[in-house]
């Protein structure tokens, strides 16, 4: 567990007022999904929110801030415009497919603005994120199914003991693995995207960019943009800002895989030289200002606590690490 995460419940947090006390100029919290089913691909990765905590959420986070558009986020941060309230850019990661379902239409009625982040390998149901497999083959050892001696012997794995946890540990660079495990246990990836079709198909997209819905770029296929190379991580970000300029779709923005952590400034500097479109990128760490100053970090909110206690507990923390002097990020 992240130092972070085994200090925040012990912050003293409970008196502190969200909107009024929030340090920085914009909030921007970041989902995946949100569902009352489980859901096999993302299950054992992220901690999605049912309707009803993502509706409280919502009518929450609407008292403390004012929600904006793309276009206000871009004049707000040029200008630096004082409102009353605090701004809210409300961000959604994977282009899954509970986003039109369900997310949107109570987005709609509500009045809110939501930017998505996607991966065009994933769009239409082409193909899951490793991520996504390792879930699935994880519910399906939960749900009795062994792995075979051999491929236990190959792996160099011991046991079926901690068969999960060594499945989620498998990293982007090595995910062929997750293809021999579900072909070891019989499981169909391709039968799995046909039938619970996870992602958002195209034409959604353009119906939900008609719908006033944004939309920015999260790398080709979602690797660990640490476990990569400057230019595999240029290669991974343009090709996915391509895609989308391709379709007629915004790409002004881009949100990093997983974490921005252990990037470089040298990647921040070469991307933005090379794409002048691009307004801005973002990171998850949290309430934290970056020395890249177009890189924005956004607040994760899927951790089983409601957006009170989490933006009171991440205020919180600014606060103490205010003292420290530990609220920008340095990279190398
Ligand atoms: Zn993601």
């Amino acid at each position: 567990m992240a130092i972070k995460d085994r200090i925040l419940p012990y912050l003293p947090h409970h008196h502190i007022s969200v909107g009024k006390s929030f340090p920085l100029d914009c909030c921007i919290p970041v989902y995946h999904t949100v569902s009352d089913e489980v859901l096999p691909h993302i299950n054992h990765c992220v901690a999605y929110k049912n309707i009803s905590e993502f509706v409280r959420d919502l009518e929450f986070m609407q008292r403390e801030f004012r929600f904006i558009t793309w276009d206000e986020f871009k004049t707000n941060t040029r200008t630096q415009t004082k409102n009353s309230k605090k701004t809210a850019l409300l961000t959604f990661d994977d282009g899954l497919a509970e986003f039109n379902d369900i997310i949107a239409p109570i987005l709609l009625e509500k009045g809110i603005f939501a930017m998505n982040f996607i991966n065009p390998q994933f769009i239409d149901n082409q193909d899951l994120s490793f991520r996504a497999k390792a879930s699935i083959l994880v519910e399906e050892i939960k749900n009795g199914k062994a792995l075979s001696k051999q491929l236990l012997q190959q792996l160099s794995w011991q046991n079926q003991e901690n068969l999960a946890k060594n499945i989620l540990k498998i990293p982007y660079v090595q995910r062929d693995i997750l293809n021999l495990i579900a072909l070891d246990l019989g499981i169909s990836f391709k039968e799995y995207l046909q039938q619970h079709k996870p992602y958002l198909g195209l034409q959604q997209i353009h119906d939900l960019e008609k719908k006033g819905f944004g939309f920015g770029a999260h790398s080709w296929d979602h690797p660990l943009y640490e476990e990569l190379n400057i230019d595999t991580q240029i290669i991974q970000t343009r090709s996915s800002l391509q895609y989308l300029k391709d379709q007629q779709l915004n790409c002004e923005a881009f949100a990093f895989p997983f974490t921005d952590y252990g990037v470089e400034k040298a990647f921040f500097n070469r991307l933005f030289e090379e794409e002048k479109n691009l307004f801005c990128t973002f990171g998850c760490a949290g309430i934290k200002t970056d020395t890249v100053l177009n890189n924005w970090q956004r607040i994760p909110m899927e951790n089983r606590k409601t957006a009170k206690q989490t933006l009171q507990q991440e205020i919180a923390y600014y606060c103490l690490k205010n003292f420290l002097g530990k609220n920008t990020l340095y990279r190398k």
